[in-house]
Protein backbone atom coordinates (compact mmCIF):
# COMPACT_ATOMS: atom_id res chain seq x y z
CA UNK A 1 0.00 0.00 0.00
CA UNK A 2 1.69 3.60 -0.70
CA UNK A 3 0.54 6.14 2.07
CA UNK A 4 0.35 9.68 1.58
CA UNK A 5 4.26 10.24 1.49
CA UNK A 6 5.06 7.23 -1.19
CA UNK A 7 6.86 5.36 1.72
CA UNK A 8 5.92 1.60 1.73
CA UNK A 9 5.38 0.56 5.23
CA UNK A 10 3.93 -2.77 4.37
CA UNK A 11 7.34 -3.81 3.33
CA UNK A 12 8.80 -3.33 6.11
CA UNK A 13 6.90 -5.37 8.55
CA UNK A 14 7.97 -8.68 8.87
CA UNK A 15 5.85 -11.64 9.27
CA UNK A 16 6.77 -14.69 11.86
CA UNK A 17 4.74 -17.64 11.62
CA UNK A 18 3.52 -19.39 14.46
CA UNK A 19 4.78 -16.97 17.12
CA UNK A 20 4.55 -16.47 20.08
CA UNK A 21 2.17 -19.77 19.36
CA UNK A 22 1.63 -22.14 16.72
CA UNK A 23 -0.95 -20.71 14.46
CA UNK A 24 -0.71 -17.05 15.07
CA UNK A 25 1.37 -14.96 12.42
CA UNK A 26 3.19 -12.53 14.29
CA UNK A 27 3.76 -9.45 12.59
CA UNK A 28 6.79 -7.97 14.05
CA UNK A 29 7.50 -3.74 13.56
CA UNK A 30 11.11 -4.02 14.34
CA UNK A 31 12.27 -4.15 11.43
CA UNK A 32 10.06 -1.49 10.42
CA UNK A 33 11.29 1.07 13.66
CA UNK A 34 15.70 -0.17 12.44
CA UNK A 35 15.09 1.48 9.05
CA UNK A 36 14.97 5.19 9.59
CA UNK A 37 12.78 5.78 6.61
CA UNK A 38 10.30 3.71 7.89
CA UNK A 39 10.01 4.52 11.45
CA UNK A 40 9.34 8.55 10.24
CA UNK A 41 6.65 7.25 8.23
CA UNK A 42 4.84 5.40 10.40
CA UNK A 43 5.06 8.16 13.34
CA UNK A 44 4.34 11.16 10.71
CA UNK A 45 1.58 8.90 9.62
CA UNK A 46 -0.19 8.30 12.46
CA UNK A 47 0.08 12.18 13.85
CA UNK A 48 -0.98 13.60 10.90
CA UNK A 49 -5.08 13.54 11.51
CA UNK A 50 -4.67 15.27 14.83
CA UNK A 51 -1.71 17.89 13.70
CA UNK A 52 -4.47 20.93 14.17
CA UNK A 53 -4.13 20.07 17.92
CA UNK A 54 -7.11 18.51 18.76
CA UNK A 55 -5.78 16.68 21.46
CA UNK A 56 -3.79 17.15 25.07
CA UNK A 57 -2.18 13.81 25.12
CA UNK A 58 -0.98 10.96 23.49
CA UNK A 59 -1.42 7.63 25.69
CA UNK A 60 0.84 4.51 24.65
CA UNK A 61 0.40 0.97 25.62
CA UNK A 62 3.42 -1.55 26.95
CA UNK A 63 5.30 -2.32 25.44
CA UNK A 64 5.30 -1.13 21.18
CA UNK A 65 3.14 1.16 21.97
CA UNK A 66 5.72 3.05 23.95
CA UNK A 67 7.65 3.23 21.06
CA UNK A 68 5.66 4.89 18.78
CA UNK A 69 3.01 6.99 21.10
CA UNK A 70 6.23 8.41 22.54
CA UNK A 71 7.60 9.39 18.97
CA UNK A 72 3.89 10.50 17.96
CA UNK A 73 3.52 13.06 21.34
CA UNK A 74 7.01 14.54 20.71
CA UNK A 75 5.70 15.05 16.85
CA UNK A 76 2.47 16.25 18.06
CA UNK A 77 4.16 18.94 20.56
CA UNK A 78 2.30 16.76 23.46
CA UNK A 79 2.88 14.98 26.71
CA UNK A 80 2.91 11.49 26.49
CA UNK A 81 1.37 8.61 29.40
CA UNK A 82 2.11 4.65 29.36
CA UNK A 83 -0.26 2.40 30.14
CA UNK A 84 0.89 -0.72 31.55
CA UNK A 85 0.99 -4.00 32.38
CA UNK A 86 0.03 -4.50 36.22
CA UNK A 87 2.62 -4.08 39.06
CA UNK A 88 4.96 -1.67 37.11
CA UNK A 89 3.67 1.54 37.81
CA UNK A 90 4.96 3.50 40.66
CA UNK A 91 2.87 5.56 42.30
CA UNK A 92 -1.01 5.59 42.76
CA UNK A 93 -2.84 3.38 39.89
CA UNK A 94 -6.10 2.61 38.34
CA UNK A 95 -6.57 -0.70 36.65
CA UNK A 96 -8.87 -2.52 34.07
CA UNK A 97 -9.02 -6.08 33.34
CA UNK A 98 -9.79 -7.71 30.11
CA UNK A 99 -10.07 -10.95 29.05
CA UNK A 100 -7.73 -12.84 27.20
CA UNK A 101 -7.86 -16.30 24.89
CA UNK A 102 -7.55 -17.75 28.75
CA UNK A 103 -7.92 -16.04 31.71
CA UNK A 104 -7.97 -12.72 32.12
CA UNK A 105 -5.21 -9.65 32.23
CA UNK A 106 -4.78 -5.96 33.92
CA UNK A 107 -3.58 -2.87 32.54
CA UNK A 108 -3.07 -0.05 35.17
CA UNK A 109 -2.42 3.91 34.36
CA UNK A 110 -1.55 6.33 37.55
CA UNK A 111 -4.72 7.71 38.95
CA UNK A 112 -3.41 11.87 38.43
CA UNK A 113 -2.14 11.22 34.82
CA UNK A 114 -5.60 12.24 32.85
CA UNK A 115 -8.14 15.05 34.57
CA UNK A 116 -11.69 14.99 33.44
CA UNK A 117 -11.98 16.55 30.05
CA UNK A 118 -8.89 15.97 28.72
CA UNK A 119 -8.97 15.07 25.14
CA UNK A 120 -6.42 11.60 24.38
CA UNK A 121 -4.94 9.64 21.30
CA UNK A 122 -4.18 6.18 22.23
CA UNK A 123 -1.50 4.46 20.38
CA UNK A 124 -0.47 0.95 19.99
CA UNK A 125 1.40 -0.93 17.27
CA UNK A 126 -1.53 -3.25 16.01
CA UNK A 127 -5.56 -4.02 16.85
CA UNK A 128 -6.39 -7.63 16.97
CA UNK A 129 -9.72 -8.54 18.76
CA UNK A 130 -9.31 -4.92 20.16
CA UNK A 131 -9.42 -6.53 23.71
CA UNK A 132 -6.31 -4.91 25.09
CA UNK A 133 -7.47 -1.32 23.09
CA UNK A 134 -10.64 -1.70 24.44
CA UNK A 135 -9.76 -1.85 28.36
CA UNK A 136 -7.13 1.20 27.46
CA UNK A 137 -10.40 3.33 26.32
CA UNK A 138 -12.20 2.36 29.82
CA UNK A 139 -9.40 3.31 31.94
CA UNK A 140 -9.11 6.59 30.11
CA UNK A 141 -13.14 7.56 30.19
CA UNK A 142 -12.58 6.39 34.29
CA UNK A 143 -10.18 9.14 34.74
CA UNK A 144 -12.80 11.73 32.80
CA UNK A 145 -10.68 11.71 29.68
CA UNK A 146 -12.13 11.53 26.17
CA UNK A 147 -10.53 8.95 23.81
CA UNK A 148 -10.60 11.09 20.45
CA UNK A 149 -9.35 8.18 18.26
CA UNK A 150 -7.04 5.20 19.20
CA UNK A 151 -3.57 4.67 15.67
CA UNK A 152 -2.30 1.87 15.34
CA UNK A 153 0.19 0.99 12.74
CA UNK A 154 -1.53 -2.72 11.92
CA UNK A 155 -5.09 -3.52 11.73
CA UNK A 156 -6.40 -7.13 11.65
CA UNK A 157 -9.64 -6.82 10.34
CA UNK A 158 -11.09 -10.46 10.42
CA UNK A 159 -10.24 -10.12 14.10
CA UNK A 160 -12.97 -7.45 14.35
CA UNK A 161 -11.24 -5.11 16.74
CA UNK A 162 -11.58 -1.66 14.99
CA UNK A 163 -15.64 -2.43 14.28
CA UNK A 164 -15.04 -2.82 18.47
CA UNK A 165 -13.49 0.24 18.85
CA UNK A 166 -16.12 2.11 16.75
CA UNK A 167 -18.99 0.46 18.28
CA UNK A 168 -17.65 2.33 21.72
CA UNK A 169 -17.39 5.13 20.02
CA UNK A 170 -14.14 5.72 19.16
CA UNK A 171 -12.79 7.11 15.90
CA UNK A 172 -10.31 4.16 14.64
CA UNK A 173 -6.96 5.28 12.46
CA UNK A 174 -4.92 2.52 11.33
CA UNK A 175 -2.02 2.18 8.76
CA UNK A 176 -2.06 -0.91 6.78
CA UNK A 177 -3.94 -4.02 7.25
CA UNK A 178 -3.32 -7.94 7.35
CA UNK A 179 -5.54 -10.60 6.37
P1 LIG B 1 -5.83 -7.46 20.91
O1 LIG B 1 -6.02 -7.09 22.36
O2 LIG B 1 -6.37 -8.82 20.59
O3 LIG B 1 -6.36 -6.38 19.97
O4 LIG B 1 -4.27 -7.59 20.66
C1 LIG B 1 -3.49 -6.45 20.50
C2 LIG B 1 -2.20 -6.53 21.26
O5 LIG B 1 -1.56 -7.79 21.12
C3 LIG B 1 -1.23 -5.49 20.74
O6 LIG B 1 -0.55 -4.89 21.85
C4 LIG B 1 -0.28 -6.26 19.84
O7 LIG B 1 1.04 -5.81 20.01
C5 LIG B 1 -0.43 -7.73 20.25
N1 LIG B 1 -0.73 -8.62 19.12
C6 LIG B 1 -1.88 -9.33 18.92
N2 LIG B 1 -1.83 -10.07 17.80
C7 LIG B 1 -0.62 -9.82 17.25
C8 LIG B 1 0.03 -10.28 16.02
N3 LIG B 1 -0.55 -11.13 15.16
N4 LIG B 1 1.27 -9.80 15.77
C9 LIG B 1 1.88 -8.92 16.61
N5 LIG B 1 1.33 -8.47 17.76
C10 LIG B 1 0.09 -8.91 18.08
Amino acid sequence: MDLRNGFDIKRYIRTIPDYPKPGVMFRDITTLLSNLHGFRAAVDELAWPFLKGEIDYVAGIEARGFILGGAVAHNLGRGFIPIRKKGKLPSRVIGQDYALEYGVDTIEMHADAISKGDRVLLVDDLIATGGTAGAAIDLIRKSGGEVVSAAFVIDLPELGGAAKLKAKGVKVHTLVSFE
